[in-house]
């Protein structure tokens, strides 16, 4: 209770008691907390329960690659005692934000812990330095073998992956003549540019995506509450066990039906690459037309090694992603006659009346998904 209320207590009972009730609504009034996007929000209101009060920044169906961050979300950002990120480089714009908003109260990296899916050390090399791919190779050849050995499925197609980082330093200036509704950003986007030298970060960031992971998650979101509101810390470490055991059990759902799946359908094309951690986890491979981040577009030679490994591989359906534009999918399928398999949930929840209107309902929602699609 702080003395604020004290002070007002005492000095009106009568218009304190009539504006928020009586005394006990003082000691419940719940915690202001702001999560970064709608994933994430979702963990901490299932942790926080009744104790917090959770405002989420990118909502449902949003992308939080590329957001752009509003008035309303600095006064939320300004008012919460604690702000939950995905961290991993996810929200670029964060720091920026947190800034601007004169944020004063703790971060919380809810990937702490996690094992963060490092980037091929190959793709840095070959972006920065084109001309020196064949002295690259000799040099590194040990590690590139170790590379081959994590990422059997990558290695056909290094070759591709590199005409796409090429393709992407060329288009740049398209990219950003395309987006006019993010002109006003241009600037930023440019710093971020300049100061990573790269659209993405280190790591993959969509480590939710592997429902070990989010146990992990749990666990700092119900530690960091704890850490803020000891009164309440049982409560939170309670609500994390029940959640943790709901996604102890799903993980073992996911596992059960993907392993079903015949080993020559377990490739499937997606918008963005956002499955990695899926893909680690739950044994399928993922293979889309741009990388980790949406800030990317997919360039003429993108396509083009997209279809051709879908006539390759016999790959019979892409999904389209509920946060992506969808067209160039949807060119993909027709030229390839591979089926639009449905919609996965990458980097959003639905909204409140979808199939994926929850963590663990998007998770569900993704695997019955690909299993109905792949499965005969
Ligand atoms: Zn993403």
């Amino acid at each position: 209770m702080t003395t604020r209320r004290t002070l007002l207590q005492s000095a009106t009972a009568a218009i304190a008691l009539s504006l928020a009730g009586p005394m006990t609504a003082f000691s419940s009034e719940p915690m202001p907390v702001v999560a970064t996007f709608s994933i994430l929000g979702n963990m901490v209101e299932r942790v926080g329960g009744e104790h917090v009060m959770v405002t989420t920044l990118v909502g449902p169906d949003g992308d939080a690659h590329v957001y752009q961050p509003t008035p309303a979300d600095a006064r939320a950002v300004s008012g919460a005692e604690l702000l939950f990120v995905n961290g991993l480089e996810f929200e670029g714009w964060i720091d920026r934000l947190a800034e601007a908003s004169d944020f004063d109260g703790v971060r919380v990296v809810s990937t702490d812990g996690v094992e963060a899916i490092a980037f091929a050390e190959g793709d840095e090399h070959h972006e920065e330095h084109e001309g020196e791919e064949h002295a690259e190779h000799d040099d590194h050849e040990e590690h590139e073998g170790e590379e081959h050995a994590e990422h059997d499925d990558h290695e056909e197609h290094k070759g591709e992956e590199h005409a796409e980082h090429d393709d992407h330093k060329e288009h740049e200036g398209e990219e950003h003549a395309e987006h006019d509704e993010h002109d006003k950003h241009e600037g930023e986007e440019h710093a971020d540019h300049d100061h990573h030298g790269h659209h993405h970060g280190a790591f993959d960031p969509h480590a939710w995506q592997n429902l070990a992971n989010g146990v992990i998650y749990a666990g700092n979101i119900a530690e960091a509450l704890a850490a803020a509101d000891p009164d309440n810390a049982e409560s939170y470490r309670a609500n994390a066990d029940a959640f943790i055991a709901e996604m102890k059990a799903l993980d073992a759902e996911v596992l059960a039906l993907m392993t079903a799946l015949p080993e020559s359908s377990r490739t499937v094309v997606t918008s963005h690459d956002a499955f990695g951690y899926f893909s680690a986890r739950y044994g399928l491979t993922f293979e889309a037309p741009v990388g980790m981040s949406t800030e990317s577009e997919a360039s003429a030679a993108d396509v083009a090694a997209i279809i051709t490994q879908i006539r390759k591989e016999g790959i019979s359906a892409v999904f389209v992603e509920s946060i992506t534009d969808n067209r160039l999918l949807q060119q993909i399928a027709n030229e390839t006659g591979a089926a639009i398999g449905g919609t996965l949930y990458s980097d959003a929840l639905s909204g409140a009346d979808g199939p994926a209107a929850t963590y663990l309902d998007m998770m569900r929602y993704n695997a019955t998904t690909l299993a109905q699609a792949l499965g005969s």
